[in-house]
């Protein structure tokens, strides 16, 4: 039987790598949602091309406008409008599989109101995982809904995973590219600049993970992520540094057998797996040849230049509420920066100022969390905008 997908965020580095991916596997899978927030001709093509049921526009003015467009492309879709409508692909009775693709926070009411109707999620947005790892887990279980990861990690440790008993894990160790600033001391990160963050060395990624990854903030988010999604506590996860970006990550036996992922850094891989899981079929990235490759290296991270890593591992232990507000912090920070208007070291400082404020709380609501997170993003404004913490000549 055709599996209907619904892509959300389908215009971003994820979403149309996942669009490549489907159209490769062929017509057991139907693309029948699509949604962006405001890249309105990227969207006109991909309705032009795959022509699905439904598009959702997150941005009001912008779906207006693609209201327009689609007018004149004469297709059989219908249009819906705003936050909300994620939603209500993500909860369509039609759809069987939701691949979430949207950045930030603002995927988390769809990928919980899809985990209600329990259908099987492929799962690349990792902030809501962050969040509302608890709430979104127990949904999933209470509801038979699967989750399934697509980011590269987490999609490594679910295969390792499958060679032994959860409770014949010692340890689950994620790799890392160490980002473009791996070599550099914390003095140094003072004067790198917005183009420096955003070359990575490896991936070729939205500008939020990319500005994560440079900042590590994108490992500590997926110490959580991996947290929540193979329930380990924080003392059973490690980084490990590997610029090769081969082992996608590790998973350490009680009898000392490490199990790994290899493949070569191309996230159609993982976006492959979680559609198909439990089967493998014929991928269409390129074979990974070891003696190219020649030599594979690993290294400790750095934690004095890195962090937000140290903090990653902090805000696991302290549970509750505090990944809310190291996420929303980090959400506003890296906009802040991405707009040039704060540097870069800012951006830990940032969220180190939010948790400092945060009374952690434990067992909260969805409304509870939406607010924290809210309060965090206006309290990185209020310091941008009120305080010293701007860059020099911007204002
Ligand atoms: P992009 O910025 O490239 O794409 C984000 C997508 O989300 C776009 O379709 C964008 O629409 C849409 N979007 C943006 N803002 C909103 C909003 N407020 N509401 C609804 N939709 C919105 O991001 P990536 O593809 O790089 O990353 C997506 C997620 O996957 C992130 O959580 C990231 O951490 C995770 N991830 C990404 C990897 C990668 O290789 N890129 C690897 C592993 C995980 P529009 O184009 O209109 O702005
Ligand atoms: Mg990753």
């Amino acid at each position: 039987m055709t599996k209907k997908i619904a892509i959300l965020g389908s215009t971003g580095s994820i979403g149309t790598k996942a669009l490549r991916v489907i159209e490769a596997l062929g017509s057991q899978y139907e693309i029948f949602a699509l949604s962006a927030h405001c890249s309105i001709e990227l969207l006109t093509e991909q309705t032009r091309r795959y022509k699905p049921k439904y598009i959702a526009v997150t941005d009001a003015n912008c779906a207006a406008e693609f209201g327009k467009i689609a007018g004149d492309l004469a297709i059989d879709t219908e249009i819906l409008s705003g936050p909300d409508s994620l939603i209500e692909i993500a909860e369509h009775p039609e759809v069987d599989i939701v691949l979430s693709a949207v950045v930030g926070a603002a995927g988390l009411p769809s990928v919980l109101a899809a985990a209600r109707r329990g259908k099987k999620i492929a799962i690349a947005n990792k902030e809501p995982l962050v969040i509302a790892g608890e709430l979104l887990m127990k949904t999933a279980k209470e509801n038979n809904s699967t989750i399934l990861p697509i980011d590269s990690e987490h999609s490594a440790i679910c295969q390792a995973l499958q060679a032994g008993s959860h409770e014949e894990v010692s340890r689950v160790i994620l790799t890392t590219s160490g980002g473009p600033f791996r070599k550099l001391n914390y003095e140094d990160l003072q004067n790198v600049t917005l183009e420096q963050a955003l070359a990575h060395p490896v991936w070729d990624m939205g500008p939020k993970i990319t500005i994560d990854s440079a900042t590590m903030m994108n490992k500590a988010l997926e110490v959580i992520e991996a947290h929540w999604l193979f329930d380990m506590p924080a003392d059973k996860i490690e980084v490990l540094v590997h610029p090769e970006s081969i082992v996608h990550s590790l998973v350490e036996f009680i009898d000392g057998s490490v199990i790994a992922q290899l493949s070569r850094p191309d996230m159609c891989l993982p976006i492959q797996y979680a559609l198909t899981y439990p089967a493998r079929v014929a991928g269409i990235g390129k074979q990974l040849r070891l003696e190219e490759i020649g030599k594979l290296t690993f290294e400790k991270p750095k934690p004095k230049t890195f962090r937000a890593l140290s903090l990653g591992f902090e805000v696991v232990r302290t549970g509750g509420t505090a990944a809310v507000v190291f996420n929303a912090a980090n959400e506003a920070a890296v906009q802040e920066f991405l707009e040039d208007k704060i540097r870069f070291v800012n951006i830990i400082e940032l969220i180190e100022h939010c948790l400092n404020k945060h009374d952690v709380k434990k067992n909260v609501s969805l409304e509870e969390i939406l607010q924290i997170d809210d309060w965090a993003r206006r309290e990185v404004q209020n310091q941008v905008y009120k305080s010293k913490i701007v860059k020099q000549g911007n204002r």
